[in-house]
């Protein structure tokens, strides 16, 4: 449908919010008269600052001079999530809830088996509901069928990227092709939030329900995974991630360049957890990165190198997954990769290793089994050996398909930044050479790049690291 005719009968402030492009119309229509307040369904981007879609929201409500309400659903079976996932998402929720009423904005919670949104929008009398964005598979069905099943207007709203994605409307060939058109619209996107404060406060109808967002969300599930522990050393949430983007811009930003390729030092931002979860905004970091930058001109080329993760590749992470539904497996690699995939697909495997083995890094190499370790204990792994992980699969697997099933399947168990774009995008990347080039021909790759461990190992300090991976606390899987 037109954007004009989705809109029509709107107020014009109504209209005007909607032309955002980082809105999207799921169910057009004018807000309930009779509604009793606005809803935002927070998904995505779980925190109650920084926040393009809390913005919206309390713009809508202040508009129609109706309360905000912030509602929060707790599924007991997102897809691939373990209590590691909950336990983070967990210690997100209270930061949202606090940041919120600052906002005069009351956030509701309400895990299975009381998650229903039906029931919620009604019990709240919603006027509208507004959403996030997620361009993941099963995220996407949930609201293309909210939308098709409730009467009210429906409006999504990019917020976890920089650049709202629909404005890239094609897949890109690589960050090369997807970086200067990022960044030709930075000037219009890379701005402050206004965090505007809600006109009306909600009114907690009588035997409202609702669940206590400081207990364990998790109390009574049988059915969840709980074998994969939480990580003592990572707390989720929007303060703490706050508090480690002051850390990174603050003392670590200015070695970024020099330090972001050795996984022996903290040297990168260790922001992907808090990304995820939409506990920061990416939009948020790079404002906090510009700010050093304004302080202190000498930290352009560390800002730039740093962007170059944060918005380009991340970026091109959600728009492949965007316009690729297949994207958790080989099956859309390039006619290029394809055809060397199949011309090598014979090669001899010279060691070939279970999931099990892989999962409980039994293998030879011992760097690949420290990585395994750091996946598996820490529930974050570093960028650089993050692609040697992963094209050690692939050398150590029947075929590409097992190799990216069996990469999705322990970054998305483990990770505490996984189930994420940029773990398919990162997957595709190093197995069937997505975004990449085609490199010199060789047994098993093909023309796919290759890793050497020798030389992987070489590039840093990797006895140390080793050595630190084996003295992280045990969590193994059994
Ligand atoms: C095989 C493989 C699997 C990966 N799995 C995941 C995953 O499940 N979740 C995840 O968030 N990232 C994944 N990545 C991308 C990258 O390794 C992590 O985002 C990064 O290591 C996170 O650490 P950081 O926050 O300290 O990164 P920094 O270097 O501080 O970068 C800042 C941010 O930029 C983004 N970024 C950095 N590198 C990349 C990249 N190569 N591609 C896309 N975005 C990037 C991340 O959002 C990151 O938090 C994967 C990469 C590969 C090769």
């Amino acid at each position: 449908m037109a954007g004009a005719a989705l809109k029509t009968n709107l107020p014009d402030v109504l209209k005007t919010l909607l032309d955002d492009p980082r809105v999207t119309v799921r169910r057009a229509g004018v807000p309930d008269p009779k509604g009793k307040c606005v809803v935002y369904w927070m998904q995505r981007a779980q925190r109650g600052v920084g926040n393009h879609a809390v913005n919206l929201a309390v713009y809508v409500a202040n508009e129609l001079g109706l309360p905000l309400v912030v509602y929060f659903a707790g599924i007991s079976n997102f897809p691939h999530a373990n209590l590691r996932h909950y336990v983070f998402l967990n210690q997100g929720l209270s930061d949202i809830e606090e940041d919120l009423a600052k906002r005069n904005i009351t956030f509701v919670m309400r895990r299975a088996p009381h998650e229903s949104h039906e029931k919620l929008l009604a019990d709240v009398h919603a006027a509208c509901v507004i959403g996030d964005e997620n361009p993941m598979r099963e995220p996407e069905r949930w609201r293309k069928r909210l939308a098709a099943k409730i009467t009210i207007p429906f409006w999504t709203v990019d917020a976890d990227v920089v650049v709202p994605s629909k404005l890239i409307e094609k897949a890109q060939y690589g960050a090369y092709t997807i970086r200067p058109r990022l960044y030709r619209m930075l000037p219009e996107f890379l701005v402050p939030y206004q965090n505007p404060h809600a006109l009306y406060a909600w009114k907690r109808p009588r035997g409202f329900y609702a669940d206590s967002v400081h207990e364990d969300m998790t109390h009574g599930w049988k059915d969840l995974d709980r074998s994969v522990k939480p990580v003592e050393a990572w707390t989720g949430g929007t303060h703490a991630g706050l508090k480690r983007l002051k850390l990174f811009t603050g003392k670590m930003l200015r070695d970024y360049e020099a330090q972001r390729n050795r996984p022996e030092t903290d040297g990168t931002s260790c922001l992907s957890p808090y990304l995820h979860y939409g506990h920061v905004g990416s939009q948020t970091i790079a404002l906090a990165v510009e700010a050093a930058v304004a302080k202190d001109p000498s930290l352009k080329s560390a800002r730039d190198s740093y962007f170059n993760e944060l918005i380009a590749w991340r970026e091109l992470a959600v728009n492949f997954v965007r316009h690729t539904s297949n994207y958790d497996t080989a099956d859309h690699a390039e006619a290029w990769a394809k055809k060397t995939i199949a011309e090598h697909a014979k090669d001899e495997r010279e060691w070939l290793y279970t999931l099990k083995q892989l999962e409980r890094a039994e293998t030879y190499d011992e760097l690949w089994n420290a990585a395994q370790i750091q996946m598996v204990r820490h529930g974050w792994m570093h960028n650089y050996l993050r692609m040697y992980w992963a094209k050690k699969i692939l050398e150590w697997t029947p075929d590409a398909a097992t190799a990216v099933k069996y990469c999705v399947h322990l970054n998305d168990k483990y990770f505490l930044d996984g189930r994420d774009p940029n773990g398919y995008a990162g997957i595709a990347w190093a197995i069937v050479g997505k975004f990449d080039r085609a490199w010199n021909e060789r047994p098993i790759f093909g023309k796919i790049r290759y890793m050497s461990g020798a030389s992987t190992g070489r590039k840093f300090n990797s006895k140390r690291y080793i050595q630190q991976m084996h003295a992280l606390p045990s969590g193994d899987p059994q």
